[in-house]
């Protein structure tokens, strides 16, 4: 069997980022599958299953609720290496077209107050597994990663050894 596309990526080499992670046509449609990574694959501890589960759910609300964005969202989800998520939408935007409302969705999980929405036995397989202090915590530093890293290294996958994680290492070893 092929390694699919998203496994064939050199993970050694990812840092957080906003990555365009594959384009798939659906009869006359692209549909484009973006990479949203917070951790740097195997280099420091993954998102707790908690935290992840939470930042699922608010980001997924906020996005299902957003006037641009409602229509164009296909999927949202977790990675299962729990270093990211992954965010499906209709035709083909830039990486960099995805910055704002990235940004603004964890914004929303960092500044988030209030009950979990969704956090019911009624509409979650597990309801109990969340976080809500922790998926803040995460969100807050993905945010503070995003507006501090450089252009170049978040939005396209590291294609030579020069592009590792630059100023992003700075910012992790503080
Ligand atoms: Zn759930």
């Amino acid at each position: 069997m092929d390694l699919i596309p998203s496994f064939s990526v050199d993970h050694t080499r990812i840092v957080p980022g906003i990555f365009e992670s594959r384009v798939d046509t659906l009869g006359e449609e692209l549909v484009t599958t973006f990479d949203v990574r917070l951790k740097k694959p195997n280099a420091e501890p993954a998102i707790d299953p908690a935290a992840m589960h939470t930042m699922e759910h608010i980001v997924a609300t906020y996005l299902r609720n957003h006037p641009k964005w409602k229509d164009k969202l296909i999927y949202w989800g977790p990675m299962g290496c729990l270093t990211g998520f992954y965010i499906i939408v209709k035709g083909r935007p830039a990486a960099r077209d995805m910055y704002p409302i990235i940004l603004d969705s964890f914004r929303y999980v960092s500044e988030f107050e209030g009950e979990v929405p969704g956090a019911t036995a009624e509409n979650c397989g597990k309801y109990l597994m969340h976080d809500l202090p922790m998926a803040k915590w995460e969100a807050k530093r993905y945010v503070e990663y995003l507006t501090r890293a450089k252009e170049e290294n978040i939005f396209e996958y590291p294609k030579t050894e020069r592009l590792t994680l630059e100023d992003g290492q700075a910012f992790f070893d503080s």
